[in-house]
């Protein structure tokens, strides 16, 4: 078998390179090895951590393996499978390394040990030690091992500047998160001092943040998929996002990468923020994780010595794919978890103890695909359908919430916020008509409270204020308002028909079944009017008649 056929970048394409030292710390070293194993197109990469990475990192992958040749030359610097000299365009290139100098880099400042197997019967392993190489065979299966020992062994300042094992292993364990959610469908392994401390299957982005947190948090997160056009070609996002009611107290748990390459990149990072609108409570950020894949030729993988960064061309047109992927994931999280109470308009309201309002109404028919123009008697009746089926989805959501409860965002860190002592002595004597409303919170002295959980009616958070609000509304002796129904009056809105949304006559008339029943039928859940009437007698004067009958 072949490998990769690996050859000196011409000064030139040297100099073209964005310049800078490669090696800073031990997470650094681990990166570089991703992207190699990454692009030699491994399934599963299996990352082994001693102490602080100075002792020992090794990665492991099952890519396409080197050549003996090739091995001997991927130590040399500038020298590169990835980047010919006659294609020298960086804007085009879609592997994670490309300047030839990674492998050369390590070895400057370790010992490196590469065992690698193309396919053939017999591997080669190569050990590059104080500028010294030294090659034999290697039994091992197609894949390559990098381990690197004794980093930094000879620059006693750069290992001086290292914060500790914590701390390093710290930065290699988030390191690795970032790319196993870059590149879902990997498996990456990453094992500390002989423990196992991240498992990801390689099935998909469920599955990664599954890996990087939990299971609880995996199963409150929809995934992303959004393509839109630049210029004629595909952009696409696609990615993972927590519910709102899953926060953080900073900005880290949004992570971003573009093709596959984990970046750094505060304008897309705040562009996943915004996407949540107003959905975050106070100072809370999401979590999230978001690959954007533009077309070839707009991205510049150049711009920072690390790779960390990249330069995008259509940034602006970007930010705004990824702010409309995020919010329209989230709003279809609602629909789908809302629609299990509510839309179907097929299925009737329990609340029927009364008469229907609307029996012996006839439907004449849409008017402008607005409104319901229907008889009743010798009134005309003007329904709006997007009011009217609001309210409907209102009352089922409030009823399903009746038998579930209120459930509560829980705040990770808990927030303590300093109040009135007259809010604070009403949160002191109400504890059980707080938890009602979904809050979690407890004194926590001196004019403070400890808030762990705020009210989160099918995953919208409200925001702290409004128990600054309910709060007050206690200390004044008022029974509080029941926050729990602005949040529904907003959730009722998204699942509901949209003017233009043209309903058949017998849709329409099950639509006014279901208003029938309702308990206010006549004012959608934001309080305006979901049916006018008009008099006959108002026509008659109208058309200057003396009577509203023809004779
Ligand atoms: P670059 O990745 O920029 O090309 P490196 O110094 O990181 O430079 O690697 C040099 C070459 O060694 C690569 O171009 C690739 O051909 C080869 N190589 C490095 N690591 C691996 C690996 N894990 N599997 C297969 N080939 C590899
Ligand atoms: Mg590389």
């Amino acid at each position: 078998m072949s490998g990769p056929t690996i050859h000196r970048l011409d000064e030139a394409t040297v100099a073209q390179i964005a310049a800078g030292e490669v090696i800073t710390r031990p997470a650094r070293v681990v990166a570089e090895l991703l992207d190699n194993a990454l692009d030699a197109g491994a399934s599963a990469i299996e990352v082994a951590v001693d102490g602080d990475g100075t002792d020992r990192i090794q990665v492991s992958d099952d890519g396409c393996g080197l050549s003996r040749t090739d091995a001997e030359r991927a130590i040399e610097r500038h020298a590169t499978s990835k980047l010919t000299d006659t294609d020298r365009e960086l804007t085009r290139i879609s592997t994670l390394g490309f300047r030839g100098e990674a492998l050369a880099a390590i070895a400057d400042c370790a010992r490196v040990e590469l065992a690698t197997n193309d396919g053939s019967a017999v591997g080669t392993k190569l050990v590059v030690a104080d500028g010294e190489v030294q090659v034999s065979n290697a039994g091992r299966p197609q894949g390559t091992t990098v381990t690197v020992t004794d980093l930094f062994k000879n620059r006693p300042a750069r290992r001086e500047s290292l914060a500790g094992q914590a701390a390093e292993f710290g930065r290699i364990s988030e390191l690795v998160a970032r790319y196993a959610l870059a590149r879902p469908d990997t498996r990456f392994r990453l094992v500390h001092n002989g423990n196992e401390t991240l498992s990801i299957s390689g099935n998909g982005f469920q599955d990664a943040l599954l890996g990087v947190y939990d299971a609880e948090t995996a199963s409150r997160a929809t995934t992303i998929y959004h393509q839109t056009d630049l210029d004629g070609h595909p952009l696409t996002v696609s990615g993972i996002c927590c519910y709102p009611s899953v926060t953080r107290s900073t900005r880290e748990h949004v992570r971003v990468s573009v093709g596959g390459r984990p970046v750094t990149d505060t304008g897309l990072r705040r562009a996943v923020i915004a996407g949540y609108g107003s959905l975050l409570a106070g100072s809370k950020y999401p979590i999230a994780a978001i690959d954007v894949d533009p077309p070839a030729g707009t991205v510049d993988p150049n711009v920072h010595p690390a790779k960390q960064e990249v330069g995008l061309t259509a940034r602006e047109a970007i930010e705004s794919a990824v702010e409309t992927a995020i919010s329209e994931a989230l709003t279809t999280a609602d629909i789908r978890r809302t629609s299990e109470a509510a839309t179907d308009l097929g299925t009737p309201l329990e609340t029927v103890d009364r008469s229907d309002p609307f029996a012996g109404v006839r439907v004449i028919g849409p008017y402008r695909d607005l409104y319901l123009l229907c008889e009743d008697g010798n009134e005309l009746l003007v329904v709006d359908q997007h009011a009217a089926h609001e309210r409907v989805n209102f009352e089922r959501l409030r009823s399903t919430l009746a038998e579930t409860g209120v459930p509560t965002a829980q705040l990770d860190p808990p927030e303590t916020i300093s109040v009135s002592p007259a809010a604070a002595a009403a949160a002191e004597s109400h504890p059980e008509l707080l938890a009602d409303l979904g809050f979690d919170v407890a004194p926590f002295g001196g004019g403070t409270l400890r808030v762990a959980g705020l009210p989160a009616p099918l995953g919208r958070v409200a925001e702290v204020d409004l128990l600054r609000e309910t709060l007050d509304q206690l200390a004044a002796g008022d029974k509080p308002t029941d926050h729990r129904e602005d949040l529904l009056a907003d959730m009722a809105c998204h699942p509901s028909l949209k003017a233009g949304d043209r309903l058949t006559h017998a849709e329409a008339e099950t639509l006014l079944d279901r208003l029938g029943e309702c308990e206010q039928p006549f004012a959608c859940p934001h309080g305006r009017p979901t049916v006018c009437s008009l008099d006959e007698s108002t026509l008659a004067a109208g058309f200057e008649r003396g009577s509203t009958r023809f004779r």
